[in-house]
């Protein structure tokens, strides 16, 4: 049995002050839903306050990115041990960091094994673009970020692990892909490509989201696929009752 995730990717938005306001609208609303596991990712600015505001909460507080060194002259990065301080999620190869900052598999990999290692939940995205999409390499390429980006990773590791699937011609786009199409490349890709690295049983346990304009109004049609455990969610977690809404349609 998986319990259902949903995690809000808020990006670059939210000032300290905005960012508690947000929290102070959605916390005690997400709180009656405790069969949801539920994750705010803030800017990094804004953990420290967050951290402090959720504290005994079931509301889990995640960063956007990581660095995979654990000190030293890389300027402008942020340690693991740094995010650990006020997190216990990370979210990994995200499609704007693929994309806008030349994240590779290879990348992701580091990070995710560093995330492992100081204890956090990795929340890996993968997910092919839109040319990538109408050429008919959907399936080659996510089953390549899955097995580049999981390599070496231990499957004692699995409880820590979720996958977001994130076609990047669906983020931001309000163009969702069907929740059947999701589920398809969840099933007949992730899944599969998951119990290549760590056995059936493993990939079994592991969430799989799917994200990509999900709303309070589509999420359902999402969460009612077999393979669909929750969802990424961008634009949306930065309304308080949208993202209540979507947190809502995953309890059910
Ligand atoms: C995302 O940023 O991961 C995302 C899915 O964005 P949106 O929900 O806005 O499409």
């Amino acid at each position: 049995m998986r319990i259902p995730f949903v995690a809000g990717n808020w990006k670059m938005n939210k000032t300290v002050a905005e960012a508690r306001d947000l929290v102070s609208k959605v916390g005690a609303q997400l709180r009656e839903i405790p069969s949801v596991e539920k994750v705010l990712c803030p800017p990094f600015t804004a953990l420290p306050a967050l951290s402090a505001m959720l504290e005994g909460s079931d509301i889990g507080l995640g960063a956007q990115n990581m660095h995979w060194e654990e000190k030293g002259a890389f300027t402008g990065e942020v340690a693991p041990g740094m995010v650990k301080e006020f997190c216990n999620y990370v979210i990994i190869g995200h499609s704007e960091r693929r994309a806008y900052f030349g994240e590779t598999d290879e990348n992701v990999n580091r990070k995710l094994r560093a995330a492992l290692k100081f204890d956090l939940t990795a929340i890996v995205c993968v997910g092919e673009t839109l040319d990538q999409y109408e050429s008919g390499l959907t399936s080659e390429v996510v089953r390549r970020q899955i097995s580049l980006g999981f390599a070496g990773t231990d499957s004692a590791f699995g409880a820590r692990l979720v996958v977001a699937y994130e076609p990047v011609w669906a983020i931001g786009t309000g163009k969702a892909s069907s929740a059947v199409n999701a589920n398809e490349v969840l099933s007949q890709v992730i899944r599969p490509a998951l119990s290549d690295l760590f056995g059936m049983e493993t990939a079994q346990s592991i969430r799989i989201l799917y994200g990509g304009s999900v709303t309070a109004s589509n999420a359902s049609e999402f969460f009612t696929q077999s393979e669909i455990d929750g969802a990424l969610v961008g634009g949306a977690s930065l309304k308080a009752d949208e993202f209540v809404g979507i947190t809502k349609a995953a309890a059910k």
